[in-house]
């Protein structure tokens, strides 16, 4: 039947207008249901049977559907999968729909129940335990770009963490790397979002209006107190704070004081050198091989999201991070403090999310109960901590934090039981002895309960049926049942018992006695379940006001567990406190690649350490060697260990001098960017050109086989030119790998710049690689014993030996590849030269007058400017 939607399908497609492009799940009973498209994707995504319910325009309606008391897991999936999920939840009782009909005349065979949509859940406002990875942050991040900058707001709603900051526009990709945000919402006219951003209207990024929500929020009349903040950043929080209320429905999560980022605070990491030193994922995406993975010892999932936070975004504050290595020294020196601390730590619950939660309004009994075991965690925690003499700066700030909450922990403790249920429905979690009219209505019902099984007792004798039995279903609440063929007996009219039921096997009955135990249990529960709620409520409210405290003490617990766990890390790889400096150098001696020695360490093979040695006189290391001889290794473990230094870690060296670096490059390996339509050599090039506009004397760059995607003479054409750059120009530390023999010419002409290589040596034959960093040019390139080691067939060897020869030959009469190279003028002097002809051009095209000239003198001027260019 086509034509009229029907009133539901009316209803249905009013909800999806407001649910937009997120699914929506449309509660009927104890099921949510899809439709249409929104049906087709969710089955496709949780591989679950696709149906069809009813035609619509003549067509058949697509359906599918999940039940409600399993539904978060579905959820998980489908956030997982990339989607937004709109809850349209049922707000009225059949029978209140029925009430309304009959109220408003029309049939109520007819009547509809409302709905409404009561949430969203989106990958960045998630705040339920099951849909969260414990280990890592999940932020939301609103960006607005204005007139001169854009604003960055971030927060982690399970958590209620908040910052901003405010970035050039040329720096955002950077920061939204940094970030790794869950979610990313922008005004809908932001035109160069690459991200895949979620439009929202313009209106919603007003900075007036971030101001005031804020000022609102905290209830401050001014925000001077929390921080400097820019009307970028305050555009960016009234975008953020707007999507949270449209996520909520009007209900705001919970949300910490901003925090403002200054921007010179970090050191700044664009999204390829993130890429390619593989922090937080590895390549192939995936935790696992990563940097984080490698060195997080936490025991806590708080203490793992503030590593990883503190790895994407290392300080460039001396004083900063010298307090965090001057934490870690102090567990790395005591071992016992160490492992006291780690094991209260493993105890404690996650009371940053727990509080998200309760904040939020979606919280339980059991959230309450973390925060009790939590907060007396943290309180264990600070009696061992406080009892460690000398503790540096950081500690003693974290122990401040630690304390202060005993009588909510003396309340909580009194009001709980010992391991209160997710689920409030139930009740059950106030503590007995709490509240004396509790005990007293549980007592009714467990006095009813008894009097129940002894009116069973007394009824089977009564009747002199041993198989009477007293049952409870959810339909008939309690009922007296004989066996069919006993139920004569209790069906005669003077029995007492009035006939509920015959059943196949079994006649069921009521009598008053049971009534009257029955109503005093149901109403006893009922009156003991509003208690438990209202106290329940009282409890939350308690929490709710003191979050600030709460979540200062959920950081000074993680931060706690970040010192200590790097410190066992340290201590489990001999690790070195580095010394942080300010002039440019990289002095590293023993150095290691973490994840690279773990690996190898787990085949049995043993890692060779290497030394690096920059200074303000040797600033460029140009690196050759064969391939597989460790050149890429080197280069990494170096960016590595400043970034560790530079996070507040100790790192993989047995000493280390670092100078503070403002940036880090890292071009390692051509990334495989080809699934983005670019061609390697494309993405090369687009990188090497971020590092060349990018780079100051402050910053660290790693570069690797520049020019390896293109021709021989191209490439080595452009690795010759970028050393150059990278030299002459930019001026900053750098390591510089490459299989061109030829730039080892530059060693002549640029005299911050030294040469080394891997060591290789030949034995019986064979190829060994040393993997072993030393001084000086490499002496040939190895090329083909490499091949041989790959298993390259001999015939095919032996050819290539051939044609190597010939090239060679060719090579010695003609002066090779690289002739000519030696009358090449210097980069800074190449530059001038090539300037003069175009300033020859523009010279003669000022003094040109065009009115003046015949279009015969015009075309000979044309002539005479070509020969100019
Ligand atoms: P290249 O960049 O010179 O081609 P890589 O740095 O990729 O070489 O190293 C190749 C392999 O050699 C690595 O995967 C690793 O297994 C091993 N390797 C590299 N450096 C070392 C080292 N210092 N000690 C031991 N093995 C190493």
């Amino acid at each position: 039947m086509s034509g009229q939607p029907t009133p539901m399908m009316q209803q249905y497609l009013a909800l999806k207008r407001e649910a937009g492009d997120a699914l929506l799940f449309y509660r009927m009973g104890d099921f949510f249901e899809l439709f249409f498209e929104d049906a087709k994707v969710a089955a496709g995504i949780l591989d679950i049977a696709l149906t069809s319910r009813g035609e619509h325009g003549g067509e058949p309606v697509p359906m599918c559907g999940v039940p409600v008391h399993s539904a978060e897991g579905y959820l998980a999936r489908l956030i997982k999968g990339g989607c937004r999920v709109a809850i349209a939840e049922q707000t009225e009782t059949p029978d209140e729909a029925k009430a309304r009909a009959k109220r408003d005349g029309t049939p109520t065979s007819k009547a509809l129940v409302a709905r409404d949509i009561v949430r969203f859940v989106t990958a960045g406002t998630l705040t339920e335990e099951a849909l969260l990875e414990p280990r890592r942050a999940n932020l939301l991040v609103a960006v607005a770009p204005v007139r001169d900058g854009v604003g960055l707001a971030s927060c982690d709603i399970s958590t209620g963490r908040m910052e901003l900051e405010e970035c050039e526009a040329s720096a955002l990709d950077a920061a939204l790397a940094r970030l790794g945000a869950s979610e990313v919402v922008a005004p809908e006219d932001w035109e160069d979002g690459t991200e895949d951003v979620i439009a929202r209207p313009r209106a919603d990024f007003r900075s007036e209006d971030g101001e005031a929500r804020l000022k609102s929020i905290h209830g401050v009349a001014t925000l001077d107190g929390l921080g400097d903040f820019t009307r970028p950043m305050l555009a960016a929080a009234a975008g953020l704070i707007a999507y949270l209320d449209h996520a909520g429905r009007g209900e705001l999560p919970f949300l910490l004081p901003p925090v403002a980022r200054g921007s010179g605070a970090h050191l700044a990491m664009d999204a390829a050198t993130r890429a390619s030193l593989e922090i937080l994922e590895a390549q192939g995406g995936g935790r696992a091989g990563s940097l984080v993975s490698c060195i997080d010892r936490c025991v806590t999932g708080a203490g793992a999201r503030q590593l990883a936070e503190d790895l994407a975004a290392p300080l460039a504050d001396r004083g900063q991070i010298e307090a965090r290595h001057a934490a870690i020294h102090h567990f790395h020196i005591d071992p016992l403090l160490r492992a006291d601390l780690r094991a209260l730590l493993r105890q404690a619950p996650d009371i940053g999310r727990a509080l998200g939660r309760l904040v939020a309004g979606r919280g339980s009994p059991r959230d309450l109960g973390q925060i009790r075991d939590g907060l007396s965690e943290a309180r264990r925690v600070r009696g061992v901590l406080e009892a460690s003499a000398d503790l540096p700066a950081l500690l003693r700030d974290a122990l401040t934090a630690l304390g202060g909450h005993s009588a909510l922990i003396d309340h909580l403790d009194r009001a709980l039981v010992p391991s209160p249920p997710t689920e409030r429905q139930q009740g059950g979690y106030i503590a007995s002895g709490y509240d004396h009219a509790l005990d007293a209505l549980r007592e009714t019902s467990g006095n009813a309960r008894k009097a129940i099984a002894a009116l069973e007792a007394r009824y089977r004798e009564e009747t002199d049926t041993a198989s009477l039995k007293i049952k409870h279903n959810k339909v008939l609440g309690y009922f007296i049942e004989v066996p069919a063929k006993h139920g004569d007996k209790l069906m005669a009219a003077d029995s007492g018992f009035t006939h509920r039921q015959t059943m196949a096997g079994a006649v069921r009955f009521n009598s008053i006695g049971l009534h009257e135990e029955a109503t005093r249990i149901a109403e006893a529960g009922a009156h003991a379940l509003a208690a438990e709620e209202a106290h329940f409520e009282e409890l939350v409210g308690e929490v709710v006001t003191a979050r600030q405290a709460i979540a200062a003490t959920a950081a000074a617990l993680a931060r706690i567990d970040v010192a200590a766990g790097l410190a066992e890390r340290a201590v489990e790889g001999d690790w070195a406190r580095p010394e942080m400096l300010d002039a440019p150098c990289l002095e590293v001696v023993g150095g290691r690649h973490p994840v690279v020695e773990q690996a190898l360490a787990k085949s049995g093979e043993r890692f060779v350490a290497n030394d690096c040695s920059l200074g303000e006189d040797d600033r460029l290391w140009l690196i050759g060697g064969p391939n597989m001889g460790g050149k890429s290794t080197f280069l990494r473990q170096n960016a590595l260990i400043l970034l560790l230094a530079q996070a507040g870690s100790y790192v993989p060296a047995s000493s280390a001098r670092i100078g503070l670096a403002d940036r880090l490059f890292s071009r390692v390996g051509a990334s495989d960017n080809l699934a983005r339509g670019r061609s390697t050599f494309m993405v090369e090039m687009v990188e090497t050109a971020a590092i060349l506009s990018q780079a100051t004397e402050r910053s660290f760059v790693i570069l690797d086989e520049v020019g390896r995607g293109t021709s021989t003479y191209d490439g080595m054409a452009l690795a010759w030119a970028v050393v150059e750059a990278v030299h002459e120009q930019l001026r900053c530390r750098c390591l510089f790998a490459t299989h061109y023999h030829e730039l080892s010419r530059l060693a002549d002409t640029c005299d911050a710049l030294s040469l080394h290589h891997v060591r290789a040596r030949e034995w019986k034959g064979d190829l060994v690689l040393l993997h072993e960093l030393t001084g000086g040019a490499a002496d040939r390139s190895y090329g083909l014993d490499v091949a041989r080691l790959a298993g390259v067939p001999q015939p095919v060897l032996k050819r290539a030996k051939a044609v190597l020869a010939k090239l060679e030959k060719g090579r010695a009469e003609t002066g090779g590849l690289a002739a000519g190279l030696g009358e090449l003028p210097l980069f800074a002097a190449s530059l001038q030269a090539e300037n003069e002809p175009d300033d020859a051009l523009r010279d003669a095209l000022e003094v040109l007058d065009i009115d003046t000239l015949s279009p015969r003198e015009a075309l000979d001027k044309l002539y005479e400017l070509k020969a100019l260019g």
